[in-house]
């Protein structure tokens, strides 16, 4: 069957020719075609999912909320204007988590844990058929008004479909990125401005977390100067007036002038529209993030290792908490103790896609080799661009590691997808 960013067919037919319907306009970036033995399963009747017969089952089980995210958007946003809403499963040389197609968001295998853990990868695709899809950013150098905008939009859906707990943790989450990212940058660097110049470059090569993360946080600092139930009205009101077009930062800010600052000199100064837009860092106005959940694991954190991990992976149960307890593991953490939090959680084998990569970056780091193997297969099977460049970033910082990564790299590289290659061939040189 053959399917598109379109209106789709739900079945194959025996001519091998299929016609596509899309009467939005949409920019040339949104359109995209797939080829392949995919089957159709619907969740209700507005939503679906396509993927390989083999996965079809699983993934309609994993995705059974997507009706539910559609209306929590729709609730929040305004109506979903595109008529049906489907997934569709790629293969695993797929090099994103997911790219948000009208009508068809194309999504990787990675999101199908068996347990619906990963599905605010959902939201965040969902989210573009308001801000992204509906409302382009008119050049790549405008890309967070895309991914800031729908980075925040995925926050809000989770916290209808997943609960305020989760959505804390998330906003923890996405802080850490953050700061991660401008430490890796630096603070001055012209790169972490919202507004950036892709002037020639790779506009590919352009995009990186900062647009997503800092964009969320501007838009936070929005939201709490002008209070929750404002800036819904005004988001959606935003979505309406420039819906199925595309603008710049400078049409952002114009409206967002005239309709929610106007003229208003101390809301103004409590926002900083233009530190946040025009200037590198982090602005001084950012908000306070805190999750009471994550407290628990920091003193956690700091007692384990005097009393030992037996039965933390009852207190430490959904993706977000043991991420958090990953990243923040001791820097001098032994491999024995490597082994002892691994015989607790099973980590190494028993982790989803997001658990996995975390807890791969200190197994490479304190060379727990017993995960070597699973790490080998995970980099294999996978093409997913940003999560393998976090691991092969981490093994690139030693010599013997960076031989490593070489060796996994040639196994690897002939199921990697195109892009994929030539941004890993970058970090191995
Ligand atoms: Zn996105």
């Amino acid at each position: 069957m053959a399917v598109m960013s379109a209106v789709n067919p739900q079945q194959k037919n025996d001519t091998g020719v299929y016609t596509f319907k899309q009467d939005k306009a949409i920019p040339s970036y949104l359109m995209a075609i797939a080829v392949g033995d995919i089957k159709f399963k619907a969740i209700d009747n507005r939503t679906g999912v396509y993927a390989e017969p083999s996965l079809l089952e699983k993934s309609a089980w994993e995705f059974a909320e997507l009706g539910k995210m559609v209306n929590a958007a729709e609730k929040l946003y305004g109506p979903y204007r595109w008529g049906r809403y489907d997934v569709l499963v790629l293969p695993p040389s797929f090099p994103y988590g997911g790219m948000e197609n009208p009508n068809l968001t194309f999504l990787t295998p990675g999101v199908i844990a068996g347990d619906r853990s990963l599905t605010s990868l959902l939201a965040h695709e969902l989210g573009h058929s308001w801000s992204g899809n509906l409302v382009t950013n008119a050049t790549w150098d405008d890309i967070w008004l895309n991914e800031g905008f729908t980075t925040y939009v995925e926050h809000r859906i989770g916290e209808v479909i997943f609960g305020e707990k989760e959505a804390k943790m998330q906003g923890v989450l996405s802080r850490k990125d953050l700061n991660d990212n401008i430490a890796e940058f630096g603070n001055t660097n012209p790169d972490t401005r919202l507004k950036v110049n892709t002037t020639g470059k790779n506009p590919d090569d352009a995009i990186n977390e900062i647009p997503y993360v800092k964009g969320y946080d501007f838009l936070k600092v929005i939201e709490q100067a002008v209070g929750r139930a404002k800036f819904d009205v005004f988001i959606k009101n935003y979505f309406d007036a420039h819906a199925f077009q595309s603008i710049t930062t400078e049409d952002f800010v114009s409206y967002l002038n005239e309709n929610l600052i106007k003229n208003d000199k101390a809301l103004a100064d409590k926002i900083k529209v233009a530190d946040w837009i025009y200037k590198p860092g982090i602005p001084s106005n950012i908000t306070t993030v805190i999750s009471e959940d994550f407290n628990v694991i920091d003193s956690i954190q700091k007692n384990w290792r005097k009393i030992g991990v037996k039965g933390l992976s009852q207190k430490i149960k959904s993706t977000n908490e043991k991420q958090h307890f990953i990243d923040y593991l001791p820097e001098d953490i032994t491999v024995k103790e490597m082994a002892e939090i691994d015989a607790e959680f099973n980590f190494t084998k028993g982790g989803n896609f997001v658990i996995k990569r975390q807890w791969f970056v200190p197994a490479i780091r304190h060379h727990y080799t017993v995960a070597y193997p699973a790490i080998e297969q995970f980099m294999i099977a996978t093409s997913r661009t940003g999560s393998l460049a976090t691991l092969y970033k981490e093994m690139v910082k030693t010599p013997e590691g960076k031989i490593w990564a070489r060796q996994i790299f040639n196994k690897a590289k002939s199921g990697y997808h195109l892009t994929t290659v030539q941004d890993i061939e970058g970090l191995l040189k």
